[in-house]
């Protein structure tokens, strides 16, 4: 069943959504040759609670930590580690707050340094999907829609879409209905109607499509190893129109100062 949010509903999700914009904005200062994952998570989870929020992630299915951090052929769900991060590296960061009863979720893939021009091209054409997606997100359209206009823009550049793991409804639960694929039919699926709110989250592969799950239960990663990327907004409908309610802003500020590479 699908949940529609009422105005009010909408507006503490608004919330909740710009607490994990700020939180990655804060480990968009951070990211650089040398950092760990896991003093990343220890930030982020510090500054959620500064927030009057709580962790999105933590404890949610048992999962351990704050953010999830996956690097380079990680697709998403990777575990933060002590392994240092890497000159040449991405890292997909992925973040939920809890305030008020609602959930946001919002992630961004980040460089490490300089990264190569194909590895860019990777990450600007897969937040550029995620915005194509965005678009289809109006009253009267459906599911399948925001699915195909992601799907049909990222395979154009011969990249894989990652169909094991789709992007959701988003509300009093991380993970609720719709299943909101990054793949799909112009025309099919669940009618979009005001009120809903969804997480879009394309997670794009620069070689074959498919994923192995490895061994920790949680770090999926492209069968073939190449590099994976994944950008995620919380968007509502509202007056039949998509409204973004997480934002990059806060992420491209940061990035502006540290001379980070701007997806
Ligand atoms: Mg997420
Ligand atoms: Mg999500």
């Amino acid at each position: 069943m699908i949940h529609y949010k009422k105005k009010e509903e909408i507006e503490l999700m608004r919330e909740s959504a710009l607490i994990v914009s700020k939180t990655l904005g804060l480990m968009a200062e951070h990211i650089k040759p040398g950092v760990t994952p896991l003093e990343l998570d220890k930030l982020a989870e510090e500054f959620i609670r500064d927030q009057g929020a709580k962790p999105g992630f933590l404890g949610l299915y048992d999962y351990p930590n704050t953010i999830i951090t996956s690097v380079n052929e990680q697709v998403v769900h990777g575990l933060p580690t002590n392994r240092p991060l890497e000159e040449g590296d991405i890292v997909g960061l992925d973040c939920g707050a809890l305030k008020n009863g609602y959930y946001g979720d919002h992630a961004y893939t980040f460089a490490v340094g300089e990264i190569n021009e194909d590895i860019k091209k990777l990450l600007k054409r897969t937040k550029e999907s995620l915005y194509l997606g965005i678009e289809k997100c109006e009253a009267g359209k459906r599911i399948g829609d925001i699915g195909f206009a992601i799907q049909s823009f990222t395979e154009s550049f011969g990249y894989g879409v990652v169909r094991e793991l789709v992007g959701h409804g988003l509300g009093k639960k991380m993970h609720e209905s719709p299943e909101v694929p990054n793949y799909g039919k112009r025309g099919c699926g669940p009618k979009i109607k005001e009120g809903l709110v969804i997480a879009i989250e394309p997670m794009i592969n620069m070689g074959t499509r498919r994923v192995i799950q490895l061994s920790d239960g949680w770090t999926i990663v492209t069968a073939d190893r190449k590099p994976s990327a994944h950008f995620e907004h919380d968007v509502a409908v509202v007056n039949g129109k998509p409204e973004i309610l997480s934002s990059f802003k806060y992420v491209e500020e940061a990035l502006e100062k540290t001379g980070g590479f701007i997806a």
